[in-house]
């Protein structure tokens, strides 16, 4: 939330200001061009059963790399993205990239392996969404339950009707939601159980400090909740064995995080694919 608002966070004037300002509009240029040229890649990282380990999905993630082999990070584009409009189109194009890799892995996973693609607040605001959505699952064959848009919870507070509007048309349509970093925007329970939402990821920053008391307050709030509410939930940012094993006890049913496997490009995934399902 505070994260997407970065660009407007100066309250005052500050010499630095105007190099900044230049400094972005140039960036944005450049992603403009470099997402025309094709240079955007989309990378997945495995989402694990916590109980076995087993590999039922993979969450989209895009990467920009620049010429010197280094990456911008999505945390610093993705807000320049949504600022200056860019995102509709890279939005796009991220779905539909994501269901091609999909249907292009599909006979090699597990019937309910799924997709886990990310959605920002404008482009769940677009008039068509779901049915944009609907579409390019069409065209690429995925099956119903195979695809999960991942939405914040400042989609959820900024418009709740047209959001319980939107949900309904994408789960009509087979597909699944997860709010990610839950617990970042304190939604309201009462308001998040009338959602036909599927999943709740935990932010990664609460599972940093799940060792603090606080933390560990917090994670059992939100664990305690999507049990009552009956949906699944994923702990992210999982690094360590300990970690693991913390979220397991909780009976969180899922994970994603280094301790597992890093978010690769799609031919390093085909071979993480062919070595998990030969383990199990
Ligand atoms: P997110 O959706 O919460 O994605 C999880 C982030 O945590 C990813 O960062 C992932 O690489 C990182 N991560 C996963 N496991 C670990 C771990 O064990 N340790 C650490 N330190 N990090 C871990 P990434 O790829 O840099 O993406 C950052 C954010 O950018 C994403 O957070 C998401 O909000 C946004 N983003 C990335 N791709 C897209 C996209 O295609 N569309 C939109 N709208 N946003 C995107
Ligand atoms: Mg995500
Ligand atoms: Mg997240
Ligand atoms: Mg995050």
């Amino acid at each position: 939330n505070a994260k997407n608002h970065r660009l407007d966070s100066y309250a005052f004037y500050h010499p630095s200001m105007e190099a900044e300002t230049q400094r972005r509009l140039d960036l944005i240029r450049r992603l403009r061009s470099d997402f025309h040229a094709e240079v955007l890649q989309l990378w997945y990282q495995p989402q694990v059963e916590l109980r076995s380990g087993r590999l039922v999905g993979v969450e989209a993630l895009l990467r920009w790399p620049q010429e010197d082999g280094s990456f911008i990070s999505p945390e610093v584009f993705i807000p320049l993205a949504e600022y200056s409009g860019l995102i509709l189109d890279v939005g796009a194009w991220v779905l539909e990239e994501a269901c091609r890799s999909m249907e292009s892995i599909l006979e090699d996973v597990d019937p309910d392996f799924r997709m886990a693609v990310n959605v920002s607040v404008p482009q769940f605001r677009q008039r068509n969404f779901a049915n944009m959505v609907g579409d390019i699952m069409a065209r690429y064959n995925i099956p119903r339950g195979r695809l999960e848009l991942e939405i914040t919870e400042s989609i959820v507070m900024d418009d709740p009707k047209l959001v319980a509007e939107v949900l309904h048309q994408l789960k009509s349509k087979g597909v699944r939601v997860a709010i990610d970093d839950f617990g970042v925007g304190f939604s309201s329970l009462s308001y998040v159980q009338q959602l036909p939402l599927d999943k709740l990821k935990i932010d990664r920053a609460f599972v940093k400090a799940a060792h603090t008391n606080s933390g560990a307050v917090i994670i059992e709030t939100i664990v305690n909740m999507g049990h009552r509410l009956g949906l699944s939930t994923l702990a992210e940012g999982i690094e360590t064995e300990e970690q693991a094993r913390y979220f397991e006890e909780l009976r969180v049913t899922e994970a994603q995080g280094y301790l597992y496997a890093r978010p690769m490009p799609l031919q390093d995934l085909r071979h993480h694919i062919n070595k998990s399902s030969a383990r199990s």
